[in-house]
């Protein structure tokens, strides 16, 4: 039996699809049906959100951009069935720790952000936000909070045990927001434990002194230590995600979509990505190399490659603020670099949400793949 890696196609020829374009029967035959014309074999489906679910769950609130739909309509199962006819592969993409990103609360007291306030990551000043602004898309879980992690677990097996026509699971925002995260009060005092067993005992007081005023005393104490303990929190859930996906169904391809350059990942997403590879919890990676030059992306991409030391690796390309040409020279790039295939961000973008196919004309005819 091959194993799920050997599964990939020799040239993944991907879209990401954002979860607007799940929202109707019509939405989904309209994805399947330009994916098919224009020689896609591979669809990353974004079924969960925001802390939320396009498809049937029992841990997470229904979307609440399905709200007019009969309420037995499951997109994902939909789409399965689409895909499946049409020769398609489709992968479940699941954000993980990004939740929100309304200012109103979500109108489910199921939903993730109205259950406790320890679930969520805080700054510094332990604030959270609830929109985009600055370095941060809105509100994101606390990595370190094992009822975090557990509840995580039980939505990535749920997934992976109901849809066996699934050919991957595909993790985002499987990271921190930025390094400035997360400082909650949970994490102070795990990493405090983590700690405290490692230092003499006259320290241990004199940090616990200093607390009492300063309540990040333990993290300025121990800089490096902190952020490999912040690492550690997202390696933990992955390694969890690997075995646990592995044992419902091995023959799942599990992959993430990952910061390209791998020590900026590692510094300011505290996101290994290259440990996932190197460890085989991960088939693959997924690099954004979302920026509009090709110079820039070639750059990535090499980077991004040498690190994931032979293993393969899809080029996720910035389509959405590109023109066609563009694409296809990132495209043809990655063919030239060695990558095993690519992903366009995204379908919605690219396609005016299926009413245009242009776009895809194009790729298709420069790609030389068009019947
Ligand atoms: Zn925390």
């Amino acid at each position: 039996m091959r194993t799920a890696r050997e599964r990939l196609p020799d040239e993944v020829r991907a879209m990401w699809v954002v979860r607007t374009s799940l929202v109707s029967p019509q939405a989904i035959e309209r994805v399947v049906e330009l994916a098919r014309a224009y020689r896609f074999n591979t669809l990353f489906a974004q079924v969960r959100g925001r802390g939320d679910a396009y498809y049937r769950s029992s841990y997470e609130p229904r979307a609440e951009a399905l709200a007019g739909l009969p309420a037995d309509f499951d997109p994902l199962s939909y789409l399965l069935q689409q895909a499946q006819a049409a020769g398609l592969m489709v992968h479940a993409w699941l954000n993980v720790y990004y939740v929100w990103s309304q200012p109103q609360p979500p109108r489910s007291r199921l939903h993730v952000v109205c259950r406790a306030g320890n679930w969520i990551a805080r700054d510094r000043g332990n604030r959270y936000q609830m929109t985009t602004a600055g370095r941060v898309e809105g509100v994101y879980l606390c990595p370190s909070n094992p009822e975090v992690r557990a509840h995580l677990l039980k939505v990535f097996g749920e997934v992976a045990s109901r849809y066996p026509a699934l050919e991957g699971l595909h993790l985002d925002y499987v990271r921190y927001p930025y390094e400035g995260y997360c400082y909650c009060a949970g994490c102070r005092a795990r990493f405090r434990a983590a700690m405290a067993a490692q230092v003499s005992d006259r320290q241990r007081r004199e940090l616990d002194r200093k607390s009492l005023r300063n309540p990040l005393a333990w993290i300025q104490a121990f800089p490096t230590e902190w952020n490999d303990w912040r690492r550690e929190q997202i390696n933990v859930l992955v390694q969890a995600f690997a075995r646990q996906s592995r044992q419902i169904n091995p023959n799942l391809i599990l992959s993430a979509a990952v910061y390209p350059v791998p020590l900026s990942a590692y510094q300011h997403k505290l996101q290994n990505w290259t440990l996932w590879l190197r460890r085989d919890w991960l088939d693959t990676v997924l690099p954004m190399a979302y920026h509009p030059d090709t110079a820039v992306v070639i750059h990535q991409m090499e980077q991004a490659l040498q690190a994931a030391q032979g293993r393969p690796v899809i080029g996720g390309i910035g389509a959405w603020r590109i023109p066609p040409e563009s694409t296809l020279n990132k495209a043809r790039a990655m063919r030239q670099l060695g990558a095993r295939g690519f992903c366009l961000f995204s379908y919605d973008a690219i396609t005016q949400k299926g009413t245009s196919e242009a776009y895809l004309q194009q790729v298709a005819l420069g790609l030389s793949y068009t019947p």
